[in-house]
């Protein structure tokens, strides 16, 4: 399946930040113009009903940040998958490499949480990528192939997966990888996503994350098998989110 068949997806995650309301309702009223699109933002979870219910009717999407694996019990802090979908999230991101560095999620804890967005009826953006140490020493394709094979559930499809390439290393620091990286990246991503789940793997986009903004959009979102992009900074001010998703004007 060609590039052109797979709707791009721009999701803004806000992490543990609430941009002001005028910068939301400003994305909520673009996201109604920007048909070639779709857009999602991912606030945190205390703010996910609220703006779920300000953006009522609008094509925006709605994700949460993390999730337990399990649908209730004795998890102090944690929200259940059931729990984002009963607030008006359709998607939630799993295995953030600030998750996996900061709670220490491995790549069991990982696919747990993709199944139970699965069970809960919510897309899961799995997050895969390598840190510098390990681009420089050349195991890149490798270690995310480690974590695409131990992070993803069987039988995955369109509907239920999301894949988020963000090199550690990008994240946050304006670095980005060079657009050839990029293309070797996601063309491995494609094969084994393709490899593993066949005809339905071909439906699932991988999104680029890692210091997207207007400016290097265009030129991110360029690269064969790019489907879209995870945001986080830049997703917290309307202007650069909207030029971001603007590409696919
Ligand atoms: C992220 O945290 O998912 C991310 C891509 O952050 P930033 O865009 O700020 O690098």
């Amino acid at each position: 399946m060609p590039n052109g068949s797979r709707r791009p997806l721009v999701a803004g995650n806000w992490k543990m930040n609430v941009a002001p309301e005028a910068e939301f309702v400003r994305i909520v009223e673009a996201a109604r113009t920007l048909a070639a699109v779709e857009i999602m933002v991912c606030p945190p979870a205390t703010v996910l009903a609220e703006l779920a219910s300000a953006a009522r009717g609008s094509p925006l999407r709605l994700g949460g940040q993390d999730c337990h694996a399990e649908p209730s019990g004795a998890f102090t802090g944690d929200i259940a998958a059931e729990m984002l979908k009963a607030a008006g999230a359709s998607a939630v991101i799993v295995g953030h490499s600030e998750r996996r560095t900061y709670h220490k999620e491995s790549d069991a804890d990982v696919r747990a949480k993709a199944l139970a967005a699965r069970r809960a009826g919510l897309t899961a953006i799995v997050c895969v990528g390598e840190t510098k140490a390990e681009r420089e020493g050349g195991r890149a394709l490798a270690v995310v192939g480690a974590q695409l094979e131990g992070s993803l559930p069987d039988g995955a499809s369109a509907e239920d997966l999301v894949l988020a390439y963000e090199p550690v290393w990008a994240i946050g620091t304006g670095l980005t990888p060079t657009v050839q990286d990029v293309a070797e990246m996601h063309g491995f991503i494609r094969q084994r996503l393709t490899g593993r789940f066949g005809v339905p793997g071909q439906g699932i986009r991988v999104l680029y994350g890692g210091s997207v903004k207007p400016a290097n959009a265009a030129e991110l979102m360029g690269v064969p098998d790019v489907d879209g992009a995870l945001v986080g900074g830049a997703s917290l001010k309307a202007d650069e989110f909207l030029a971001i998703a603007s590409v696919y004007r």
